[in-house]
């Protein structure tokens, strides 16, 4: 168990902050916060939350959600920022272990599922290497968030018998690499995360490999949020769509689109748990 904490030779030894010293187990918890509605965070992510001494978290989490953590706890936003400092990857890994070594309970809250497009299994990697107890809390990804928001199902019975989930982005920035004949048979959903400013290029790809123009289309942006938005169109007015988006979309492609609507379907009673009003 005493693999080496970064470093340091010995992780048990390691008292990285002079915070409180502590003979408890610390662990890390990859924790899904969902999609931005506090509601659609699950009961295990609000209990783990509860019991955070630290919560490091990444820009698309809401402050009505990290209001739940223990005043006590320290926050550290991750967020990518054009201004100022982000974060590289190995130093949030670096920086989860080194306060589980502590013996503190880390969260790291991520937007969604911390394994879909979350490099949630680099984190889980970086806490094996180091012989950190990790555990994931699975959350509610966006694409459920957006269908379930415009009434748009992703499978639906003759119209899509499968769902895809793809990246906008290459790893290295730019159009990714993906199997475009097989994205454009039809009946089956794509949908694009991350793929706001690549949408231009992808609807084109899978034009080209076959996909009809015409196929339903719908981008919903900040979905859950109050501040949702939902563009119902087609892949040939797929990239106009997208060219009036400003926060975190979603590209959704496929025949099942075709029942998305624009206009809010929540209803305006219901109750929420965290007493938001809608
Ligand atoms: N782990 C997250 C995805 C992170 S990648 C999840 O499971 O949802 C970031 C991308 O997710 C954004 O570029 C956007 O495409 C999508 N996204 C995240 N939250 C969203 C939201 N509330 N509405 C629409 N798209 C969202």
């Amino acid at each position: 168990m005493a693999r080496k904490a970064p470093g340091k030779t010995d992780n048990r030894l390691v008292v990285l902050s002079g915070r409180k010293k502590s003979t408890r187990v610390g662990a890390v918890w990859l924790v899904g916060a969902g999609p931005g509605d506090p509601d659609l965070l699950t009961i295990k992510a609000l209990n783990v939350l509860r019991r955070a001494d630290v919560v490091v978290h990444d820009g698309l989490v809401s402050e009505a959600i990290l209001a739940f953590a223990p005043p006590a706890a320290q926050r550290i936003s991750v967020a990518k920022r054009k201004s100022r400092h982000s974060y590289a990857q190995s130093e949030i890994n670096r920086m989860l272990v080194a306060f589980a070594a502590e013996g503190l309970t880390v969260v790291r809250l991520k937007g969604g599922d911390p394994f879909v497009f979350g490099r949630g299994g680099e984190e889980l990697e970086a806490c094996r290497e180091a012989g950190v107890p990790c555990h994931i809390v699975p959350g509610i990804t966006a694409a459920l968030a957006a269908g379930a928001s415009a009434g748009a199902p992703l499978t639906h019975r003759g119209v899509a018998q499968a769902v895809t989930f793809v990246t906008g982005h290459a790893a290295a920035g730019g159009e990714p690499n993906l199997d475009w004949a097989s994205l454009a048979r039809p009946n089956q959903t794509v949908v694009i995360y991350m793929g706001v400013s690549t949408a231009a290029a992808i609807a084109g790809r899978l034009v080209k490999a076959g996909r009809a123009a015409s196929t339903p289309a719908l981008v919903v942006e900040n979905a859950s949020l109050p501040s949702e938005r939902r563009i119902a169109t087609t892949l040939a007015g797929l990239s106009k769509a997208a060219a009036e988006i400003s926060g975190p979309a979603l590209l959704m492609v496929g025949e099942a689109m075709s029942g998305a609507v624009e206009a809010g379907l929540v209803a305006s009673w219901l109750p929420t748990v965290s007493g938001a009003v809608r």
